[in-house]
């Protein structure tokens, strides 16, 4: 997995995947707005970069250079998304400063909700569904702003009036039916061109495959990333690339990236990182893709430094092809505490493999845990801005993945935005069965949630081993799922165990039951919000979770372990007996465990299809109906804090942080201080 994303904001549970940090409270907060803002189907939240202040100031001022670095790159993303996108967001912002009319009347409200998702989206397409999305006010009325405004102020190509570009950009806004899909995947079609981002150019799906093919040598062992850092085109019946580099394709943008990464080299903490900044210099000015890779390749090792960041041409989900990549930048610093959590786990692997409830010969003798690092976003950039992962794992190239390994993080300080945000949204309040649940969860939901994740990624994929002569993909389609649930499972099982305790894990022997109730009530109904009426789960780690739900439910039947209730019309999880309830983990524990060593592919088949699959429709509308009446927005992206240098005698010697900026100043700011690209 390269990316990981939050789906919702809601509440622990509710990430697509359990590889995922998920955070509930920390206590110690006070009288910061989390939330910032409500449009569309978004909302806008604010995140704190705890631990900046303990930065010394050498690193303070390297992370100032990189946060910099990070947001030169804005425009090239807006640019790759559709090549229309500079233009339409540079006149809306030109009308929304500047409009002479009545800024209190429908249209240029619904003008102002549509640039604020412009701003969302970098661009005219939904930043999700990739679909275009058409403005509620009218093209008369956007017609006449723009007249209305000082011709001037309107990113005018050479020659063109005002009404020239009210012609080009109608169409672009208003019809649907005009680059409608950012990125088509729909099969049988030419997905280049029918696709509205700007990654080929008068290029069609066959002339590309072929171009790239025909460069490609298969028996390569360690090959480049073909495509990665260049746009396609045809010039005079002849394809070639433009690369995104210095003195090529968007060079304005790049030089100003290469001018901070060089003064952030120059304070780097070590050579290390120095090395891997300087590497990224000269991949930047020469566009050559084997430099990437050997920056990608000295970046994998530069585990020590503290501060860390990505910036450049990095994921390709934007290219139906999968291969060119958007632009993105994340700053952040190792979250020394919560790596701390890990180390510990991973430490004393060998511990859990030995005590946890599988049969012995299914036992590793020799288990060792992975750790993952924590981190703290301290900027966001390009794609990452304002919607952002919560994880990252890096490089993609499978090459150096194998040779050389990955960095995986997870971005703790974002995930406690999403909690925070989620306090009081009315979520846990309409589904939990009593105060009891919500003064745990609310205690401990954050805590033990970070720990089961931790549990699940640290030992729970590394734990157990196949007998010899088993077939790892023995379980076909059912493997995955029950991956999961053997991850997820070890994680309950000693989410609940004193050994963690002892390790000064958690506070006491309550906590668990935060987790517990959480995921059970998750996996037996409240996901069920991500499904469409009439639809069966699919998804693995949805299976997963309601497998082991529903499988706990009906074996704690008789001993009335839990049980769902029905309060005034509606459906409750109540559990009764938290401590049968970890006998049952522990059991299907065992027996998923002896399902993937043996590779019993009928056993698998049996248990996904019978409790993982198959949704109770009157619980399901019931559910839909009781979140809709909650009205959340499904999706959150951030506002950065700012970043201001204390200079003295001409040296930077410390840099202070403000979360102040709302997120219109933030985006019109930006879009004076860091957009240099030519509109086309
Ligand atoms: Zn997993």
């Amino acid at each position: 997995m390269k990316r990981i994303l939050f789906f919702m904001a809601l509440f622990s549970s509710f990430v697509a995947c359990k590889d995922n940090r998920q955070a509930q409270q920390t206590p110690e907060i006070e009288n910061f707005e989390y939330m910032v803002d409500k449009f569309y189907d978004l909302q806008i939240l604010r995140y704190r970069v705890p631990g900046f202040e303990s930065l010394t100031p050498q690193q303070k001022e390297l992370l100032y250079y990189l946060t910099e670095a990070a947001l030169e790159g804005r425009d090239i993303l807006y640019d790759q998304n559709c090549k229309y996108n500079l233009c339409i967001r540079r006149t809306l912002e030109a009308i929304y400063e500047n409009y002479p009319g009545d800024k209190s009347s429908e249209d240029f409200l619904n003008l102002e909700k549509y640039l604020k998702r412009v701003w969302f989206s970098n661009g005219i397409h939904h930043h999700y569904s990739g679909d275009k999305f058409i403005p509620d006010f009218s093209a008369s009325f956007f017609a006449d702003a723009v007249r209305s405004i000082d011709a001037g102020l309107l990113p005018l190509q050479d020659g063109e009036t005002a009404d020239d570009l009210i012609a080009k950009l109608t169409p672009v806004m208003f019809d649907p039916a005009v680059l409608a899909k950012r990125t088509n995947q729909a099969p049988d079609v030419d997905l280049i061109v029918t696709s509205a981002n700007n990654y080929y150019e008068g290029v069609t799906q066959a002339e590309a495959e072929a171009f790239y093919n025909n460069m490609k040598d298969l028996t390569d062992e360690t090959p480049v990333s073909y495509g990665l850092n260049s746009k396609l085109v045809k010039e005079n019946g002849v394809l070639v690339e433009k690369t995104y580099k210095v003195g090529g394709l968007y060079t304005e943008a790049l030089e100003r990236v290469v001018g901070w990464l060089e003064k952030a080299a120059a304070v780097a903490e070590n050579d290390k990182q120095k090395e891997v900044i300087e590497t990224l210099i000269a991949f930047n000015k020469t566009g050559d893709l084997e430099k990437f890779d050997e920056y990608c390749i000295k970046w994998v090792y530069d585990v020590d430094s503290r501060i860390d960041f990505v910036n450049g041409f990095t994921e390709t989900y934007g290219d139906p092809l999968g291969m060119k990549a958007s632009w993105e930048s994340l700053v952040n610093f190792k979250n020394l505490e919560a790596t701390e959590r890990t180390v510990k786990i991973s430490s004393n692997a060998q511990w859990f493999e030995d005590h946890s409830p599988v049969a012995p010969e299914f036992k590793k003798t020799d288990v060792k845990g992975v750790t993952a690092k924590v981190i703290t976003a301290a900027i966001l950039g390009g794609d990452c801005y304002p919607a952002t992962p919560i994880g990252i794992n890096l490089p993609n190239s499978n090459w150096i993945r194998h040779d050389h390994g990955s960095k995986s993080v997870t971005i703790e300080n974002i995930t406690e935005a999403y909690a925070q945000a989620a306090l009081g949204n009315g979520f846990a309040e309409e589904f939990m069965w009593s105060d009891t649940e919500i003064a745990r969860h609310n205690k401990y939901g954050y805590l033990t949630d970070n720990l089961h994740t931790d549990l699940h990624e640290c030992l729970g994929h590394g734990s157990g081993k196949l007998l010899p002569g088993v077939d790892g993909d023995a379980l076909k389609a059912y493997g995955a799922t029950i991956e999961e649930a053997r991850a997820d499972l070890f994680g309950l099982y000693y989410v609940a165990d004193p050994k963690l305790l002892e390790l000064g894990l958690v506070p006491d022997m309550e906590a668990y039951k935060a987790q517990y109730y959480d995921y059970m009530m998750n996996g037996a109904m409240t996901q069920l919000v991500r499904i469409e009426k009439g639809k069966t789960i699919e998804e693995s780690h949805m299976r997963n979770r309601q497998l082991i739900a529903q499988w706990c439910l009906e074996k704690g039947a008789a001993d009335k372990v839990m049980e769902l209730r029905k309060r005034d019309g509606k459906t409750y999880l109540v559990v009764n007996d938290y401590e049968k309830l970890r006998t049952l983990f522990g059991q299907l524990l065992a027996e998923i465990q002896r399902i993937k060593s043996t590779g019993d592919f009928e056993a698998a088949k049996q248990l996904v299809e019978t409790y993982a699959v198959q949704v109770n429709p009157e619980l399901h509308e019931e559910v839909l109906a009781r979140y809709a009446e909650l009205h959340l927005a499904p999706y959150s992206g951030f506002v950065n804090p700012v970043y201001e240098p204390v200079v003295k005698d001409g040296k930077i010697v410390d840099v202070l942080i403000d979360y102040s900026e709302g997120y219109v100043e933030q985006h019109l700011r930006y879009s004076k201080d860091y957009s240099v690209l030519p509109t086309f």
